[in-house]
């Protein structure tokens, strides 16, 4: 199987062949015939599957071909957005129009990218310059609305991209808005990981008639994925990761904590020892983000430290390690996070340093992947078999449940120091360390404003 074989102009060929890819990835095989069909479709499939270029080759095609498939050659200076594709977090919207610049290298169409967080200003120059395929956060696009400064009236195709994310972060209020000003005759396609009732009920109300496909969940295609648990004491979780990262000689490594102050508390760690480290989670400017995000990928920064909001979508071809440093309370995160490493075959492996706290969310993920993993304890870093758990403090702004997203800020635990039954330590009261403590002062801030931290606004 070939791209060319699926119907695809040898422009956009020639431009993913030129980015190395010359098989189509399974969900790339079903959605391309279905999307230059030209009806609807609801796509099952998560990061890493490739459904990246699955909507966006095809979308390129038919934007960029007539009916019998010739090249379109005028070059209108009054371009309307043809293409609208909206997309949960800044860094996701930023891969996606990476990738559509990338493939549509050889074709006459242009694109930008918006979201929140950086200036409007340049965005509405791009927009009044004339763009056919717009890549956008549901926020940002509605203050463009609001200002009208982005003209959506000749939108042919519609692309919610991981659509789940963005009901989960509360977007479906936007997307409502966005709907109601595109033209009814368009075509849609919807992506996304997970099918909830919610997810069904937009489904059902955007979708006419679509083409249905689905490729195997990533908990399924973990084989490539070497991944280990290494149990520990809480407080030993910095040591044992900056032992891992040097012992193993790793030179780019994704980390993930699940709470700002934890990745910005590592970061310091590790830049301790000799590490060099950066953070990105929504309380960091895009500026800082897209720098770190650019420094790791170039390979000029050693560890990545990520909350999962933060993290979602990243896209690193081949990278060879995650660590969770702190395991998620969403067991469905710990499919996602591994996820980045091991990618469209190449192999990754990923390890959780796992404390008495977490053995209750271990399980959970167990249960979810279906298997057992294996334990290895690291000698220097056997843990304290009597040590009793203690609460974990959970990201702020959630529950331990994603039904329970809003959950108030009440939901953060703090975690007590040196008692709780945990083991003695001689290095003195400082236990509750390892992502897991909350300084006294560092209040905790309300669900509202971390979402909007992650959010396209
Ligand atoms: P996505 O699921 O769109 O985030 O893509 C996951 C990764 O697979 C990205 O790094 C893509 O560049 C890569 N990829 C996409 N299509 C292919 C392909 N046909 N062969 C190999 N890798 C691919």
């Amino acid at each position: 199987m070939s791209f060319s074989s699926l119907g695809l102009s040898d422009a956009i060929v020639r431009a993913v062949t030129e980015h190395g890819y010359t098989v189509p990835t399974p969900i790339q095989t079903q959605a391309i015939p279905a999307v230059l069909a030209g009806g609807d479709l609801l796509a099952g499939a998560q990061t890493g599957t490739g459904k990246t270029a699955g909507f966006t080759l095809p979308v390129l095609h038919r934007l960029s071909t007539d009916a019998n498939g010739a090249a379109i050659t005028s070059n209108s200076s009054t371009r309307p957005i043809r293409a609208l594709i909206l997309a949960p977090t800044r860094e996701l919207a930023a891969q996606v129009e990476e990738s559509v610049r990338a493939y549509s290298k050889y074709t006459k169409l242009n694109s930008t990218v918006i979201f929140g967080g950086v200036g409007i200003n340049p965005q509405i120059k791009q927009l009044k310059h004339g763009v056919d395929i717009l890549v956008a956060t549901p926020g940002r696009l509605l203050d463009h609305m609001g200002q009208g400064t982005v003209d959506l009236s000749k939108v042919e195709i519609l692309i919610l991209d991981e659509a789940d994310r963005m009901l989960d972060m509360g977007f479906i209020r936007d997307i409502k808005k966005v709907l109601a000003v595109l033209p009814p005759k368009r075509q849609n396609l919807l992506f996304s990981a997970t099918f909830s009732e919610e997810i069904k009920a937009l489904a059902d109300g955007l979708l006419n008639k679509p083409a249905m496909i689905e490729v195997a969940r990533r908990n399924s295609t973990v084989e490539v994925i070497k991944q280990k648990i290494h149990p520990v004491d809480r407080d030993k979780k910095h040591p044992m990761l900056s032992y891992l990262i040097k012992s193993n000689n790793w030179t780019q490594v994704l980390v993930f904590t699940r709470t700002k102050h934890g990745a910005n508390k590592l970061v310091e760690q590790l830049g301790a020892d000799g590490i060099g480290a950066l953070a990105i989670h929504g309380n960091k400017s895009q500026s800082a983000r897209t720098r770190a995000l650019s420094e790791f990928k170039d390979g000029t920064l050693q560890v990545l430290v990520a909350t999962d909001i933060a993290a979602r979508g990243i896209d690193i071809d081949q990278l060879p390690h995650v660590v969770n440093y702190d395991l998620p309370n969403i067991p469905e995160d710990y499919v996602h996070r591994i996820g980045r490493t091991g990618r469209a075959g190449a192999k990754g492996e990923a390890v959780s340093l796992v404390c008495v706290d977490e053995h209750e969310m271990l399980k959970d993920i167990e249960k979810l992947i279906k298997q057992t993993l294996p334990r290895e304890v690291i000698e220097g870093f056997e843990p304290d078999l009597n040590a009793r758990a203690q609460p974990v403090q959970l990201r702020s702004g959630t529950g331990g449940h994603r039904n329970n997203s809003r959950a108030p800020a009440g939901a953060v635990v703090r975690v007590k120091t040196g008692g709780g039954g945990a083991k003695p330590r001689s290095a003195g009261p400082s236990g509750g360390g390892g992502g897991g403590g909350n300084r006294s002062g560092n209040a905790p801030r309300s669900a509202a404003s971390h979402r909007s931290g992650g959010r396209g606004r």
